[in-house]
């Protein structure tokens, strides 16, 4: 059998890759290897980088309303292709389909943000600042940018990035995750429809070495990544030693803490979903259930309660709640992770490695696991599979205590029917994003993504009006239009009259 290759987007058209290297792509539902996605050489990153600095130059002439035009043209094709797509997401990657679709649906919400560019990139203007004088600011793209993006969301995360990238008028270079390529390829097809000059989006498959390269070369202005804590610290402190803009957002351990009050079947829900959906492959999944007071045993039994009911399966298939893990070692990992808390004395109320799963595929049931101490691995380590781990808190103190010591704080939640206890954890909790009785607290697209502490790297959110600012920079202008027989020669520091 021969595996199709999966190529790179340089100058609006695809080209095979030259390096030699390639890396195997498979449908985690089967296990079966579905394609080759090549993996570029330093040379291909540079090819692609001039192509795209040479689009920039021109892009950033066109007008707003052409910019937006495009972007328009764009959401509506993706609204049109938005199935396609999703088959697209899940054969690589292995989240079922109606997921994939929200995740399309969620990439989408930043190219409407986008469509606004003409409004989003006003300045500000002050007549007569001093006299004659007036003062203005405007803000101008950087260049090339780069996008490096994980699996677990092939087509939103890279929406994040490239809708306000081109939006401000940059050329925009995406290295996508070599374990689910297509989609990318997919998008690049879209913007060339929609009208988009070849050359402001491109598509550079790879791996290390070509995130490498994008890193110290000297015609890339910024980068965003977004991925694991290790590789995201990486990025943050190679690109700025490198003179770049650097936003790099890393892993997660998302707490969610129920309260006493909380509405019990709410919460269970909330947690089973939150904690389950896309195998709980999202950077924003619930992985610890932080149970306050005399709820937990009751909170325990209800989420135990709805576990077997949950499909697991190809995603492809209608009816399925969760797929498989993204590949076998992945699924491994995790079902070490188990083991792990099992024999540091966790209580494995639900066994995943026990569920009756398809055979072939990377699969894994979905695991329970109570009474888990911080210093276990299960708690400490960011886990990325259907795994929830419950600890158990006295109070909220106790709670909160918890959260504001954890590495990462990306996420996390809270449930509870009291408005001031509410009120007090978005004061007091130390985490970027913070949900009251919604689990996955995910900004919508006018407001900014990011975490604190280990979960970002940088000091600029992601999307949103921080996305538009970390894409351009600012420039004011201080100009007069004086009458020249009024002109003199002043040696003094010019003052405000
Ligand atoms: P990853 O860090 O392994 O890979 C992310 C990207 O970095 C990929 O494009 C990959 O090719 C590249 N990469 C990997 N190793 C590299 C290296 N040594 N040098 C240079 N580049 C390298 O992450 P992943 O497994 O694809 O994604 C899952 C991780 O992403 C989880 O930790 C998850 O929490 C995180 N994530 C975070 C967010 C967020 O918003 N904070 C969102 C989604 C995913």
């Amino acid at each position: 059998m021969t595996t199709t290759s999966i190529d790179h987007w340089i100058d609006g058209a695809r080209v095979a890759g030259t390096s030699g290297r390639t890396a195997p792509v498979f449908n985690p539902a089967t296990g079966a290897r579905s394609a080759d996605v090549a993996l570029a050489s330093v040379e291909e990153v540079d090819a692609a980088v001039a192509s795209a600095r040479a689009a920039a130059t021109q892009w950033r002439r066109s007008s707003l309303s052409r910019r937006s035009e495009v972007l328009f043209a764009f959401r509506q094709l993706l609204h049109e292709r938005s199935d396609e797509l999703a088959h697209i997401v899940t054969a690589e990657h292995g989240k079922v389909l109606s997921d994939a679709a929200g995740e399309i649906a969620r990439g989408l919400e930043n190219v409407e943000f986008a469509t606004g560019v003409p409004n989003l990139l006003k300045g500000g203007f002050s007549e007569q600042a001093s006299t004659g004088v007036d003062v203005y600011s405007i803000r101008q793209p950087l260049g090339v940018v780069a996008g490096i993006t994980p699996f677990n969301f092939p087509v939103m995360v890279p929406m994040w990035m490239c809708a306000n990238a081109i939006a401000t008028g940059n050329a925009f270079v995406l290295k996508p995750s070599e374990k689910d390529p297509s989609a990318a390829l997919f998008l690049a097809e879209l913007w060339k429809e929609a009208g988009l000059p070849d050359g402001v989006f491109t598509v550079v498959q790879g791996d290390k070495e070509a995130v490498d390269r994008l890193l110290v070369h000297p015609d890339v202005a910024a980068v965003s990544f977004v991925g694991s804590t290790p590789i995201a610290r990486y990025i943050y402190e190679t690109g700025t030693a490198h003179g770049k803009r650097v936003q790099a957002l890393g892993g997660a351990k998302n707490h969610m803490v129920v309260l006493p009050d909380a509405e019990l079947d709410l919460a269970a829900d909330a947690a089973v979903s939150a904690g389950y959906g896309a195998a709980g492959e999202r950077c924003m999944a619930i992985s610890v259930v932080v149970a306050v007071g005399d709820v937990g045993d009751r909170l325990v039994d209800a989420i135990a309660l709805r576990l077997p009911k949950l499909v697991i399966g190809d995603g492809a298939e209608p009816g399925t709640d969760m797929g498989p893990l993204i590949t076998a070692e992945h699924r491994d990992k995790v079902a070490g992770y188990i083991a792990a808390g099992e024999s540091s004395g966790a209580r494995v109320v639900v066994d995943g490695r026990e569920s009756a799963v398809p055979e072939e595929g990377f699969f894994l049931g979905t695991t329970l696991l109570d009474h888990v101490a911080p210093q276990m691995s299960v708690y400490t380590d960011e886990i990325f599979g259907p795994v929830l781990s419950v600890v158990r808190a006295e109070t909220y103190e106790e709670a909160v205590a918890l959260i504001n010591s954890n590495q990462y704080a990306n996420g996390t939640a809270i449930f509870t029917r009291d408005g001031g206890a509410a009120r007090q954890f978005q004061f007091d909790v130390e985490v970027g994003m913070v949900g009251i009785n919604v689990p996955i607290p995910v900004p919508v697209a006018y407001y900014s993504f990011g975490g604190w502490k280990s979960s970002l790297f940088g000091d600029s959110h992601m999307y949103g009006p921080e996305g538009i600012n970390f894409y351009t920079r600012g420039k004011v202008v201080t100009s007069r239009w004086p009458d020249p027989a009024t002109s003199s020669v002043d040696l003094g520091f010019p003052r405000t009259r």
